[in-house]
């Protein structure tokens, strides 16, 4: 075998930190581990991307992808993990093809994110109640459970539970049965799946893509309860129908198997992340309370920049900010881009910065950030 060129491929070189909100950066050792197999997995003389996904190899792939994030987010086992495609985007139709009943659903519109999800389900859906919505205050607050006016009979409620680009997150998820609802909750946790425990006592479907911290785009996570099956739309496609999905262990269809793959790897990676007594996913919980107090903590305390997200409802995964004196966005970037802290332009429908300290960006990523927005604020000051 050729030997890849130094600059191509060198293990455990020190990177830059990457702060993109999605495709978003993938830890290391992960990386690293799929490079040493990319050309021959375990000795079968072949590469992930070039093996049958019916093969034995790939099966124990998957099989075991699924079983570690079960047991890593404690699924309990009337829920299925299904490993689907099409994103975020193509849940906002899936959900409703099979959840709606063609009859109402309820929604929660906090941001960007639930605003498209509830403009998508109106196709599929009878009636599209909008039962909250933070839009007058910017997006920037959570509206209390106690004030929604739930629909009665509605065949599912959706929320976003962490806001990728208002940066907003659900600190816990409502108890709809408290709330006098039958109806599942349906909660699109893109964006901070695998950061923090689930409580699945008040969860019908959870549905995310991958990209943003699970491991590569191309792989959408969905997690279903069994009763929620087998009540597709009769236009639902087949390779979109949960219980067909479901049947079939992801595979109706070839899956996208290079991310599941990757999953897996970082499922692994996050198994074995420990925080003092706390492991897995509970010491991933510890570290993204210790980033975000970090970076909220400089932005509150500094002249310059600003967070304009009420404290309680602040997001652990997306930290939007923005400098008082725009003018210098400019000069920020490049600053920072310099120092190697990478994708730090905010939403282009929010303007500003966004930094985004996803699974794979560890605490001294957070500290090399706040160092350099002090610095670059005493510089001018
Ligand atoms: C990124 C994101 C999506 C969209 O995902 P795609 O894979 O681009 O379809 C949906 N919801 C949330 C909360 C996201 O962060």
């Amino acid at each position: 075998m050729k030997q890849a060129p130094a600059a191509f491929y060198a293990p455990s070189m020190k990177r830059p930190y990457n702060f993109s909100a999605g495709p978003a950066a993938i830890p290391a050792e992960v990386l690293e581990q799929a490079a040493a197999e990319m050309l021959d997995w375990h000795g079968c003389g072949m590469g992930v991307m070039e093996m049958s996904h019916r093969g034995k190899e790939f099966r124990s792939i998957c099989e075991q992808a699924q079983a570690k994030l079960r047991e890593l987010l404690a699924v309990p086992a009337q829920f299925k993990i299904l490993f689907m495609q099409g994103g975020g985007l193509a849940e906002n139709a899936i959900v409703p093809l099979n959840l709606s009943r063609a009859g109402t659903v309820d929604f929660v519109v906090t941001g960007s994110w639930s605003q498209k999800s509830q403009q998508e389900a109106r196709k599929y859906a009878a009636q599209v109640n909008v039962v909250a919505s933070s839009e007058d205050t910017g997006f920037t607050s959570l509206p209390d459970p106690a004030t929604w006016t739930l629909s009665r009979g509605a065949s599912y409620l959706h929320l976003c539970s962490n806001e990728t680009i208002n940066g907003v997150e659900f600190q816990q998820l409502p108890d709809l049965q408290a709330l006098g609802s039958d109806a599942p909750l349906v909660i699109d946790f893109s964006s901070h799946v695998a950061s923090r425990p689930v409580d699945w006592s008040r969860v019908g479907l959870a549905f995310g893509g991958a990209q943003k911290n699970l491991g590569p785009a191309g792989l959408t996570l969905v997690v279903v309860r069994e009763d929620l099956l087998g009540h597709a739309l009769p236009a639902c496609p087949s390779a979109f129908d949960y219980r067909t999905v479901a049947e079939h262990q992801s595979m109706y269809n070839t899956p996208p198997t290079w991310g599941i793959y990757i999953a897996g790897l970082t499922f692994e990676w996050l198994g074995r992340q420990r925080e003092g007594p706390f492991s897995g996913i509970a010491a991933m919980e510890q570290r993204h309370i210790a980033k975000a107090q970090l970076l909220y903590d400089a932005i509150d305390n500094s002249g310059l920049y600003l967070n304009k997200v009420v404290p309680h409802c602040r997001s652990r995964m997306n930290v939007p900010f923005f400098l008082r004196d725009e003018s210098r966005n400019d000069d920020f970037l490049a600053g920072a881009r310099e120092r190697g802290l990478l994708q730090l332009k905010g939403h282009k429908s929010v303007g500003g910065m966004r930094a985004s300290i996803y699974n794979a960006m560890p605490l001294a990523g957070v500290q090399a950030l706040v160092d350099y927005m002090r610095e670059f604020e005493q510089k001018r000051a």
